[in-house]
């Protein structure tokens, strides 16, 4: 009748037992939390089961007790039960892939005691964790669905064993620990283990019992009145719900109306979500109905983009028996989710306007995902405001500013907002095609994600104001700003000889550089640079262009415009040759190695074999003609 039978681990629970059981980390008393979060998912699972409202009796909840004596630790909770297959199947195998990751971000972790304890939560390697602190652990369980009962047994080892129980085992599952020598007194300790759950537990939704005493006392925290409600519970509240150790970056506690009843708490946390590069589904929010938790981490009732927003819904307008199913694709569910988008980004406005350090943390943490919301042009206009970018005015490429504070700064006729796409800070200072902006003092924005762009192509304007790339400014429409740069010497003008030299010359480049370029024509946008690159079509910007070649993998070098710069002393020293020889070498020499060195600071030159090679060539002449004229 009790048949007793041996299985074995599968390697990766092994590794991670091992882990566990030789873990010298100092907060094993989180091996509670996840004993309790799980008595209180089996809760949730059978009144889920069941749904009638009035199966929330005395009947639901988890009990811990302790023999000091004996050194054994029993939680206790009459959920859903485990049958012998589902045994094997939930703590002898990891269905996800949850343990192997796990491992893999513990040998990253650089977090020390606190990532860990955020981890184990994380990747739900919570019963696990219980060897931290056991010699051995009996799961005694019975299936709601079954009238048998079985004990599963293991030391963390390698294997357990599985045996049928006879007799009436109640309905739930009781695990007993047989703790550590070094920890029993510890973990037998009714107010240590009161503190605990306190301290971990205290907004689990049943009753906890220690001995014979409630402990969690607090509950569904959102459905109180505002006014009622201190920072501090708010804030032990979030790091229940989040395993994050600091303070929330902004509470957002409200209760709708209409069109639909909904109370909701919702918290903006100060990290980005996925600090390690996983857990990509861990997000959501918590979904109740009149209190009972219907859905942990529904990702209907927040869109991906504000998915660093955690914290629970509650709304009366539901049935408490709705299925999963109905809660997809629900009408409720969508007019919550819309009315949640606009209060967190009203939060967000009013941050951005009293509190920008507040705001800039915000930036930092979760612009990413953030930005994602520009796709959706239903929000693009609503979220243009929150946007933040680098500029050619700050100091730093830490500094933010955004469209608001631009136009406050531009000038007085000015109706666009430009900017430039770049790799970094400094690609973007040294660009050829900000040169102009210098001159006149024309604030840029620089852009560095490739989202950005996406953004600025959605977005087109902002208030009156056209978003228009450097690279394609009309600079005729610069010339009415005076020099900001007036003391920097100007060239001298041109004579008509030199100009027809200059022109002819022109011709010259562009025969030697042939198919490589559309055309070779001046250009009124650079000062400092001798050439720039430019589009044809006046109307792709390079970044967008390289995005799209990635996308269609064209490796080929873009045919554009070579723009000259007639004021450059090169380009000078270049009409007098020509004006000297007009088939001079040099001349076709000096347009490649210049059209190479513009394509190398767009990012196109692939191969600088022949540009670094020519460069050698030249430097040899120059150093001989130096040496000659020293002579
Ligand atoms: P997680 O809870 O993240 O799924 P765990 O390793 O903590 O990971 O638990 C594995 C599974 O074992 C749970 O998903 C659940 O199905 C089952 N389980 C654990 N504890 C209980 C319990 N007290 N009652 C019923 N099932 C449980």
């Amino acid at each position: 009748m009790t048949a007793k039978k041996s299985y074995k681990f599968k390697a990766e629970i092994k590794e991670l037992l091992d882990i566990l059981v030789h873990s010298l980390y100092t907060h094993k008393e989180i091996f509670l939390r996840e004993l309790v979060s799980n008595a209180s998912d089996a809760l949730d699972k059978y009144r889920w089961k069941t749904t009638a409202e009035d199966n929330d009796g005395p009947d639901l909840d988890i009990r811990i007790s302790a023999d000091k004596e004996a050194g054994v630790l029993t939680i206790t909770d009459t959920g859903i039960g485990m049958t012998r297959e589902e045994l094997i199947q939930n703590i002898g195998t990891i269905a996800h892939s949850g343990s192997a990751e796990f491992v893999k971000a513990l040998a990253q972790n650089k977090e020390g005691d606190s990532g860990v304890e955020g981890l184990i939560g994380r990747f739900g390697v919570g019963f696990y964790s219980v060897y931290m602190v056991a010699d051995e652990v009996t799961v005694t369980t019975r299936s709601a669905d079954s009238e048998t009962a079985c004990a599963w047994t293991s030391d963390g080892q390698g294997s357990y064993t599985i045996t049928d129980l006879p007799g009436d085992t109640p309905r739930g599952t009781s695990l007993a620990v047989k703790l550590k020598s070094d920890l029993s007194d510890e973990f037998t300790d009714l107010d240590a283990l009161k503190r605990i759950i306190k301290k971990h537990s205290n907004f689990i939704a049943h009753p906890i019992f220690v001995g014979e005493d409630r402990v969690n006392t607090v509950t569904a925290l959102w459905r109180e009145p505002k006014f009622q409600v201190k920072k501090e519970q708010y804030n032990e509240f979030y790091q229940f719900l989040t395993y994050d150790t600091d303070e929330p970056l902004a509470t957002i506690h409200t209760s709708v109306d209409a069109p639909v009843q909904f109370n909701a708490l919702v918290f903006l946390g100060k990290h980005s979500r996925d600090p390690f590069g996983m857990g990509r589904d861990d997000w959501g929010l918590d979904l109740y109905v009149r209190r009972v938790l219907i859905q942990k981490q529904n990702k209907d009732l927040v869109p991906e983009w504000l998915s660093f927003a955690k914290g629970v819904v509650d709304t009366e307008d539901l049935p408490l028996n709705i299925s999963r199913e109905t809660l997809q694709d629900n009408l409720l569910i969508r007019k919550i989710r819309t009315s949640l988008i606009k209060t967190i980004l009203a939060e967000l406005t009013t941050m951005a306007e009293n509190d920008k350090d507040a705001y800039n943390l915000f930036w930092d943490a979760h612009a990413e995902l953030f930005k994602g919301g520009c796709q959706d042009y239903l929000h693009r206009e609503k979220l243009a405001p929150l946007l933040r970018f680098n500029s050619s005015i700050h100091e730093d490429h830490l500094e933010l500013t955004s469209f608001d504070d631009y136009i406050a700064r531009a000038k007085p006729d000015q109706k666009e907002i430009y900017f430039l796409f770049g790799p970094s800070r400094e690609a973007c200072k040294l660009s050829p095609h900000v040169e102009i902006f210098r001159k006149k003092g024309v604030e840029v924005l620089f852009l560095y994600e490739p989202v950005d762009e996406f953004i600025m192509d959605g977005l087109k304007e902002y208030k009156e104001f056209k978003l228009i790339s450097a690279e394609h400014a009309d600079t005729a429409s610069l010339d009415k700003y005076a020099s900001a740069e007036s003391d920097k010497e100007q060239a001298p003008e041109l004579g008509d000889e030199e100009k027809s030299a200059l022109d002819a010359l022109l011709g010259k480049m562009q025969d030697a550089l042939g198919e490589k370029v559309t055309q070779v024509r001046l250009s009124s946008r650079l000062s400092d640079s001798p050439v720039c690159l430019a589009n044809p079509d006046g109307h792709t910007t390079s970044s967008m262009d390289k995005i799209m070649r990635v996308m269609t993998k064209d490796q080929s070098i873009p045919t554009k415009v070579l723009e000259i710069n007639p004021d450059h002393p090169l380009i000078r020293n270049l009409i007098q040759v020509y004006q000297a020889d007009a088939d001079d070498a040099f001349i076709p020499r000096a347009a490649t190695q210049l059209y190479e060195s513009a394509l190398l600071l767009e990012g196109y030159l692939t191969d600088p074999h022949a540009l670094v090679g020519r460069i050698q060539e030249l430097l040899t002449d120059s150093s001989g003609w130096y040496v000659q004229t020293k002579k």
